[in-house]
């Protein structure tokens, strides 16, 4: 029997369906103020550069502003950290989203910590991570929140199992053992140094690929019904799991493409939706 499909791809859209609606909702109560991301681009890496696009495409659909800020390749730590302030202090920007990665000589967390915290909507700053992972009111790390959201959707428990996450990245392998944990899930996290990746995969009931190598994580890893989480995405259409033999097998897959990469940016457009909200009524006030 085959899994179930973990379609981000259409959970995506009748999110983008109800943020439109709200964010009518809004314009409406607010004399038309829209609900404005601002994306910052550094460098001319076209990976980014398409991410991005499709951030403010997004933004589009569902009738919010995007603001674009593009710097050059040799840009300066302190360049970066000034034109976010600028953002800061914007009172017509709502959320800042800095795409990562930023070029070498940057100093990304230096500049990813200093995004106001009402602002930080892709959850990047430590100070959201560190309220995140105490349970506190906070948005939530994009792709991993995305992720969260999609399991939730599906009616998939967490509470008890064990999950297994590849990956420690502050941006998604972390911030998911994080969230998963807070779900009381029995949490391992594997990164580079990780001996015996897979027996330790094996015992999973829940498998998150977080790694950046095509399909690393191979099929025979993965236990029989295991809910499989693949955030990865390479060229070919193919994740960080070889996903082929597994789908027959397990509880519950996300596509690539069409699970992950969708919920990333729905989930962005929410939090960033509801950081307006919140900036505009108190401001309204
Ligand atoms: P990253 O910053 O490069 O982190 C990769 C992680 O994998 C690191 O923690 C690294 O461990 C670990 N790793 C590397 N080689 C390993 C090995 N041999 N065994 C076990 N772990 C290993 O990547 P990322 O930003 O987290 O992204 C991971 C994947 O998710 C990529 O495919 C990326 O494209 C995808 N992604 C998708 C979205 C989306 O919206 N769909 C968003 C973000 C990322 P160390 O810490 O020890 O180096």
């Amino acid at each position: 029997m085959s899994g179930i499909i973990l379609d981000g791809k259409k959970l995506a859209r009748e999110m983008e369906a109800q943020l439109a609606e709200r964010v009518r909702g809004l314009l409406a109560q607010t004399g038309g103020k829209t609900p404005t991301l601002a994306t910052v681009l550094v460098g001319d890496d076209p990976a980014s550069a398409v991410y991005v696009r499709m951030k403010r495409n997004a933004c589009r659909r569902i009738g919010m502003q995007s603001r674009r800020v593009e710097l050059p390749q040799k840009t300066r730590t302190e360049e970066l950290l000034e034109a976010i302030g600028r953002l800061n202090d914007d009172t017509d920007v709502h959320g800042i989203l800095l795409q990562h990665p930023v070029p070498p000589q940057v100093d990304e967390r230096r500049c990813f910590d200093a995004i106001r915290p009402d602002k930080d909507v892709d959850g990047v700053t430590c100070h959201g991570f560190g309220r995140m992972a105490m349970g506190e009111q906070a948005y939530g790390s994009a792709t991993p929140a995305g992720i969260m959201r999609l399991l939730e959707h599906h009616g998939i428990r967490i509470e008890g199992r064990r999950a297994v996450v590849v990956g420690r990245s502050p941006i998604l392998g972390k911030p998911m053992a994080m969230m998963l944990l807070n779900d009381h899930a029995t949490v391992t996290i594997c990164h580079s140094r990780t001996t015996h990746l897979p027996d330790i995969v094996r015992q999973a009931d829940l498998v998150v690929g977080a790694v950046g190598k095509p399909q690393f994580i191979r099929g025979d890893w993965i236990a029989e019904s295991a809910v499989v989480v693949d955030a990865g995405y390479h060229e070919g259409g193919i994740g960080d799991i070889e996903l082929a033999g597994v789908i027959d097998r397990c509880a519950a897959y996300t596509p690539v493409p069409g699970g992950v990469g969708p919920m990333t940016i729905a989930t962005l457009m929410a939090q960033t939706l509801t950081a307006a909200e919140a900036a505009l009524f108190v401001g309204a006030t």
